[in-house]
């Protein structure tokens, strides 16, 4: 039989079903064409459409990406009017002007000497740049054993086999396999991790973690050390106050670069075109970017490095010494057009807007304790992590394999809220433009949703209210 729209045909045992097809991210390996993901038709402003016509707040902002909100007008025309002044040129033997400017304006926003960029296509090849230039740059300066990379538990870096080998969260790498040149530190999850210790010593003890693994290994063996300053993914991680500093600290000391990983920080997120300076006093080495650089609108990253780095490598005496990697989209023009207008747009106002609503969003958010399942909400900026935990007086986590935040999810959609489960937590980031209503009401149905799915785990007998 072949289907007259798009021409499909069935194999013997196929499904009838245009998403048999489409291998969706992260799948399970037994529901490979069957997972059950809501489709999203349409969006506006904070609020995403579903297929059944349901109006959602979109909690996540897509994937902690569209800033500026849905449909804006301002970024749909620059893509069009840019795809027909000029849809693409190569990076591998022309430049182009929107990537010129980008570069430009990027460089006068980043903090310190972080006067360069090189642009990619997303996150993760973003990161896998950074990690591929420190080895260039050791190369080049004849230290070729320092190649190291320390990443910490709790962290999402990428989905590249380099870059997914710096991830720690839990279950990252049960069934995946990475590469062996990462050594992980404890995550600086103070909830997690302090473990009865005052938030001071549970800083002096992860950086003394760091300190040990530099004597260990040798400082002549580690290339670069990668953090977010959030660790977003693992459920808005946040570190002590100083941790950052006295991490960075430590990398000057040893010669190891420091790579900031601001793919959800950067744009807005936390107030801040950059956040690494601006909220958390520190200048790395180099600063990854991706998702809000564009709102979302076009696919594009890049890194910003630091002019210390090149002006050592413009002394290398080696003539072809030549750091090959380009990506086919690096620089490209309609992502670059898109980024340029979108910082424009955050810095009209909406930056402002961002850190003039957040501490509200953190206050209404934080009330959510109160409820037997929660354990802690935490979170800076438009950034939150709700934690559901067994009891909360002892902060045990949830048996895993329930999916609270996916219980959480569901009841959430059926009263007109998108929230981005993670195992036993429920993450929000809106985008930026949501206003105090809208963050009354999505409060509102989150409290809801925890508390109907406090009641689904009591009727079927796997939780009891401590
Ligand atoms: N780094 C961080 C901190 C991220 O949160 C992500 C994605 O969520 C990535 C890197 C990877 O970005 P991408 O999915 O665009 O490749």
């Amino acid at each position: 039989r072949i289907r007259e729209t798009t021409g499909a045909r069935e194999l013997p045992g196929e499904p009838a079903n245009r998403r048999f097809h489409l291998v969706q991210a992260a799948p399970v390996a037994r529901n490979i064409g069957a997972e059950a993901r809501g489709l999203i038709t349409s969006g506006e402003g904070t609020y995403v459409v579903d297929e059944n016509g349901r109006q959602l707040i979109d909690g996540p902002a897509g994937m902690w990406c569209i800033n500026v909100g849905h449909r804006n007008e301002i970024l749909a025309n620059v893509m069009r009017d840019q795809a027909m002044a000029l849809t693409y040129s190569t990076p591998w033997y022309t430049s182009n002007e929107p990537a010129e400017t980008l570069a430009e304006m990027l460089s006068a926003r980043a903090p310190g000497d972080l006067r360069h960029v090189f642009f990619t296509t997303g996150g993760s090849s973003a990161v896998e740049t950074a990690i591929r230039l420190m080895q260039f740059y050791n190369n080049v300066r004849g230290k070729p054993q320092k190649k190291l990379l320390i990443s910490r538990q709790g962290s999402y870096h990428g989905s590249t086999h380099l870059t997914a080998s710096l991830n720690g969260r839990p279950r990252d790498h049960d069934w995946m396999d990475g590469v062996d040149l990462v050594r992980k530190l404890s995550s600086p999850s103070v909830f997690h991790g302090a473990q009865g210790l005052s938030v001071e010593a549970f800083e002096d003890h992860l950086v003394d973690e760091f300190r040990r693994l530099i004597e260990q290994e040798g400082a002549d063996r580690i290339g670069a050390f990668i953090a977010e300053p959030i660790q977003a993914s693992g459920g808005v991680l946040v570190s002590p106050a100083n941790y950052l500093k006295r991490m960075h600290a430590l990398c000057r000391q040893n010669d190891i670069l420091y790579i900031s990983d601001e793919v959800v920080t950067a744009f807005g997120r936390l107030g801040h075109i950059f956040a690494s300076e601006d909220v958390f006093g520190i200048q790395p080495d180099m600063i990854t970017f991706a998702k809000g650089v564009t709102s979302g609108y076009f696919p594009l990253g890049g890194v910003m490095v630091s002019a210390r780095i090149f002006d050592e490598l413009r002394k290398s005496d080696h003539p072809n010494a030549t750091f090959v990697h380009g990506l086919t989209y690096s620089s490209h023009p309609i992502g670059c057009a898109v980024a340029i207008r979108n910082i424009e747009l955050l810095e009209d106002g909406l930056l402002e807007h961002a850190r003039e609503v957040s501490p509200y969003f953190q206050h209404r958010l934080k009330t959510l304790e109160d409820l037997p399942l929660v354990g802690e909400v935490r979170g800076m900026g438009l950034m939150a992590g709700v934690e559901c935990v067994a009891d909360p007086s002892a902060k045990n986590p949830l048996n895993l394999d329930l999916a609270v935040g996916k219980r959480i999810d569901f009841h959430c959609q059926q009263k007109g809220l998108l929230v981005r489960p993670l195992i036993n937590m429920c993450v929000m980031s809106p985008p930026l433009i949501i206003t105090r209503t809208q963050i009354d009401t999505m409060v509102a149905v989150l409290r809801e949703g925890i508390a109907s799915t406090a009641n689904d785990l009591i009727n079927e007998g796997l939780w009891r209210q401590p």
